[in-house]
């Protein structure tokens, strides 16, 4: 049989870091064994619900990578058949009709909560046959509830072996409210059957519903999926993770610029371990590699810093093609220069990629840091003008003037620059730090850049010219 797997968001918020590792980890199963991945969107809290959510998260799964199979389910078409469940439920008398009043019920659970547990059965079976059955049909309100047989449930879950449950601890829980609604766990049964669901992979949260949802798979005569319960992810402080310990929307780190796949890794290895101790690790070998046995059976911790690590492993390896696709989205309104650049000169302009690209964190601090030969002129860091220029703008004016000429017309690349700057220092007599300075703060108006034959080139030669022509212009103005 192919695996169908789920994943089932209530849309009541984002998509958030804990939801996107659910997700991924059904993904990658289905992927994996070639089966699908479904979306059923859990929107039966029609007040929490909003469309704008199911966007977002659909935008979240989309922006991951993490594409589903078929249309996605919306639990609210899907009523009629879960009380048609509950009736099935109650013909078979593994359910009951409860008029208890609500109220009752309440103070009673204050009073004595062990018989409040029970309450609720003893009264329909005190009714006489046919009565409950009376009172529906005259509208009486009243809830269904499930006759929780007696024994124990157990299941083997793929991350927590065998997993036990006393009945007499679960209580006769309501399948339809007095209103007609069904309740959750009822939902989940019915739609996981009617999907044809194989593997229900989801947070540990959700294990004291699992004997639940089994019991009613079980009384309805159904086969049970294989369920995975996946440990829930520690904040920094071994806490359960939460908005108090800083961004848990997915959308935030994508606004960080946060590489699709170095979130796909990172989320993979919160809760799962290839085996070994590989930590990059791409899309596909995640695919290939991943298993419900290799899930972790206790929390991990999650690390911004490692996630920004990654995030710089998986930029080192992006192919340049998508890459120079990505700055290009993030430069704004250096866009259009720089496609004009990459049409013209695209060696050029991936060479000021790979200068760029192990200094940067994500891609848009690369598409930060290429503005800088992008520009119209240079802004001049007043500490770099300090330390290179301001002692001797005299020597400074002289110097750039040998530089111009000392590149005037030798073919552009950086092995040329660099013997001809060399050169110069040489005939000079100076260290060539006392040429390159200056002219680093002349071309890109800091201290500190990639290697400045590097930048000369990826200038090219006519933006390069007129950046020493003007730092020449700033350099004249202040000597007076
Ligand atoms: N809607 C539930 C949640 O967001 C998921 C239920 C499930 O996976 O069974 O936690």
């Amino acid at each position: 049989m192919s695996v169908r797997v789920r994943f089932a968001p209530s849309p009541t918020g984002f998509l958030h870091v804990g939801g996107a590792r659910t997700a991924l980890y059904n993904w990658l199963l289905a992927r994996r064994e070639k089966g699908a991945f479904l979306l059923r969107i859990e929107d039966t809290d029609r007040d929490r619900s909003s469309l704008e959510m199911v966007q977002a998260i659909l935008d979240g799964l989309s922006w991951l990578g993490i594409d589903w199979d078929e249309e996605p389910v919306l639990q609210s078409a899907g009523i009629e058949r879960h009380r048609a469940d509950a009736v099935q439920l109650l013909e078979r008398g593994f359910a009951y009709r409860d008029f208890t009043d609500p109220e009752e019920l309440r103070r009673l659970r204050e009073e004595d909560p062990a018989r409040a547990l029970v309450y609720p059965r003893s009264q329909a079976d005190s009714l006489p046959i046919g009565e409950a059955e009376e009172r529906a049909r005259a509208d009486v309100p009243h809830a269904v509830r499930f006759r929780v047989p007696p024994g124990e449930t157990v299941w083997e879950d793929s991350v927590h072996g065998v997993t036990r449950f006393r009945n007499e601890d679960i209580e006769d829980l309501v399948l339809l409210r007095s209103d007609g609604t069904p309740t959750y766990n009822l939902a989940v049964a019915s739609d996981d059957a009617d999907m044809g669901i194989t593997h229900v992979i989801r947070g540990d949260d959700h294990v004291s519903n699992t004997p639940k949802q089994i019991l009613i798979h079980r009384m309805l005569g159904r086969a049970l999926p294989v369920f995975a319960h996946v440990p829930m992810i520690l904040g920094p402080d071994g806490k359960r993770l939460s908005k108090r310990h800083g961004a848990t929307a997915i959308s935030e780190y994508r606004e960080q610029g946060i590489l699709p796949d170095a979130m796909v890794n990172f989320l993979a290895l919160l809760g799962w371990s290839p085996g070994t101790d590989e930590e990059i690790l791409s899309r596909a070998e995640l695919v290939s590699r991943f298993s419900l046995e290799r899930v972790l059976k206790k929390g991990s911790i999650f690390d911004t810093t490692k996630l920004e690590w990654l995030n710089r492993q998986h930029l080192a390896r992006l192919p340049m093609e998508s890459l120079a696709d990505m700055v290009l989205g993030e430069l704004g309104e250096h866009r259009p220069r720089a496609e004009a650049w990459q049409a013209e000169d695209s060696a050029r302009f991936h060479a000021a990629i790979e200068l760029q690209r192990p200094r940067s964190a994500s891609v848009r601090d690369l598409a930060r840091q290429l503005s800088v030969y992008l520009a119209e002129g240079v802004t001049f860091d007043p500490a770099a003008v300090a330390k290179y220029w301001e002692k001797s703008p005299g020597v400074v004016v002289g110097q750039l003037q040998a530089v111009r000429e000392a590149l005037e017309g030798i073919p552009w690349n950086a092995a040329s620059i660099e013997e001809a700057l060399r050169g110069l220092a040489e005939t000079q007599g100076v260290a060539a730090g006392a040429i390159i300075h200056p002219l680093r703060v002349a071309l890109t108006g800091q201290g500190v850049s990639p290697g400045i034959f590097e930048v000369l080139f990826v200038l090219g030669r006519e933006r390069a010219f007129s950046r020493i022509e003007a730092a020449l212009q700033a350099l004249r103005s202040r000597a007076g």
